[in-house]
């Protein structure tokens, strides 16, 4: 019992830590994304082998060759995502699922998808044994072009890199919905936010980042099967 007891002790501390030195001091400042992410265990999201990395200051390898987001990212996409109770969000790119937890964990319903069918089996896992205020659905699809049967939506957020904004993605934003993605080339994106306003979208660029590729119709093509990448 104190042996368990002592591990969850220290993960909290690492956690509340990490809140407070990468996301608090670094410019995060929405209480409710704070909290979030004091809440929500990120170790569990990562296998055992990277599973010491779970509090750095950086993406961690997960299964597939996928990533799981540097907190920092997770905490800024989610604030520019700004979920309330009852919202419905589609993320696309589920990775871990440490995203759409801490989305659910703001009481949103998300609805999340992901091209790999083993990491989207571990993430239903890992959710499952969360006790979680809004919901999450996990589907194995290319999402690349979002999700036009569920639209709309009153929050999109995509957690991997599009050379562009899909206009499909902006069509399935609700009035005043929120589309939050990382646009730009393979190896360096800007972290963009577009907001639409009837048949407008109002876009803002939020620094550089750098993600893992979105694969298909929407995002790039996958490498693996093209011979002149
Ligand atoms: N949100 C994740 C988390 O919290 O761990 C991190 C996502 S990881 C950086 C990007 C994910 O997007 C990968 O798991 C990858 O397989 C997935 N992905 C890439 N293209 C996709 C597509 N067209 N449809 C669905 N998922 C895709």
């Amino acid at each position: 019992m104190g042996t368990e007891e002592g591990a969850t002790d220290i993960t909290a501390r690492q956690r509340a830590r990490m809140v407070d030195e990468q996301l608090r001091a670094r410019g995060i400042r929405d209480d409710r994304v704070l909290e979030a992410m004091t809440a929500i265990p990120r170790e569990w999201f990562i296998g055992e082998r990277y599973r010491r990395r779970a509090y750095a200051d950086e993406a961690v390898p997960i299964d597939a060759g996928q990533t799981i987001s540097q907190p920092w990212i997770v905490a800024r996409m989610t604030e520019l995502l700004a979920p309330r109770p009852g919202d419905r969000m589609l993320e696309l790119g589920t990775g871990s699922g440490y995203q759409a937890a801490i989305l659910a964990a703001l009481g949103a319903d998300v609805l999340s998808l992901e091209r790999h069918a083993e990491l989207a089996q571990q993430a239903r896992e890992r959710i499952a044994s969360l006790d979680l205020p809004g919901s999450v659905e996990i589907r194995v699809a290319d999402g690349s072009l979002g999700d036009p049967a569920g639209a709309p939506y009153d929050g999109i957020i995509v957690t991997a890199a599009a050379p562009a904004i899909p206009v499909e993605l902006r069509d399935q934003l609700a009035d005043g919905g929120r589309l939050v993605i990382p646009v730009g080339p393979r190896n360096r994106q800007i972290l963009t936010l577009a907001v639409r306003h009837g048949n407008d979208w109002v876009e803002t660029a939020h620094g550089a980042c750098v993600f893992v590729p979105l694969i298909g119709p929407g995002g790039f093509p996958d490498e693996r099967f093209d011979p002149f990448l």
